[in-house]
């Protein structure tokens, strides 16, 4: 299945706004670090409902916000929950941003860098729409070190990338970018139900959703554009 049936079919049911909800838990704390001053130009890299762009103009003031989404479905819910004029989004691939180099002050993605075809490629091309000293806040809850993801692959069609931390930090180097951080990002508002109701669907003991929510989190990398 391409990502644009796999994601059309997403929107169609509302797992946009789903997604939105759990993964705002954690990519409000990334959004509230970005370095982003007034009137920035921000891009958000597989926007998905479009949150963080409504975010990026409402809350840090952003002067223009793009969403980029390969699913025609997300990004046409994402324009009907906005009206607000700086912001935009756009159907396109991670393998060719359809912008010119230097057109973006900053960069966020959260839970759709891992689905790229040619993840380091979409590193550079990053790399190249940022202008120099620009950042790159790539959060991801899919990684190596997060056991509990493993199995996530078996649910969707699109291959999916599992780095580890290091190798994060190594591919965002290899593309150019220099590494001003990583981290663990921690869900606290996840509930956590009492030892006696494990084994439940997702976690056979309580130890291992307090790893996986409150210890593991999201994991960020930050990457800054020479
Ligand atoms: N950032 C949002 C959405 C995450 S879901 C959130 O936090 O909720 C991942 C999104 O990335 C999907 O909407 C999917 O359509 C998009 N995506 C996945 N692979 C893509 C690709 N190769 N090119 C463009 N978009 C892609």
């Amino acid at each position: 299945m391409s990502v644009r049936d796999e994601f059309d079919a997403w929107a169609a049911d509302g797992r946009d706004r789903g997604m939105e909800e759990r993964h705002w838990h954690t990519a409000k704390h990334v959004l509230s670090r970005m370095p982003v001053e007034s009137g920035d130009a921000v891009f958000d890299l597989g926007s998905g409902s479009g949150y963080a762009a409504r975010a990026l103009c409402e809350a840090a003031d952003a002067g223009r916000a793009v969403g980029l989404d390969g699913a025609p479905g997300m990004v046409e819910n994402a324009r009907a929950y906005t009206d607000d004029e700086g912001v935009e989004f756009l159907v396109g691939d991670f393998d060719a941003l359809p912008f010119v180099d230097d057109s973006f002050d900053h960069c966020f993605s959260m839970e759709a860098f891992y689905y790229a075809p040619d993840p380091l490629h979409t590193l550079e091309e990053v790399a190249r729409v940022l202008r120099p000293g620009g950042t790159f806040y790539c959060a991801v809850n899919y990684y190596e070190e997060n056991v509990h993801s493993h199995e996530w692959q078996d649910n969707i069609s699109i291959p999916m990338t599992r780095w580890s931390g290091p190798e994060y930090r190594e591919q965002f180097r290899e593309a150019g970018l220099y590494v001003a951080g990583q981290d663990n990002v921690p869900d606290r508002e996840t509930e956590i139900p009492p030892a006696s109701e494990f084994p439940t669907e997702g976690f056979e003991t309580r130890e291992a959703m307090v790893e996986r929510y409150r210890d593991l989190g999201t994991l960020l990398t930050v990457g800054v554009a020479p």
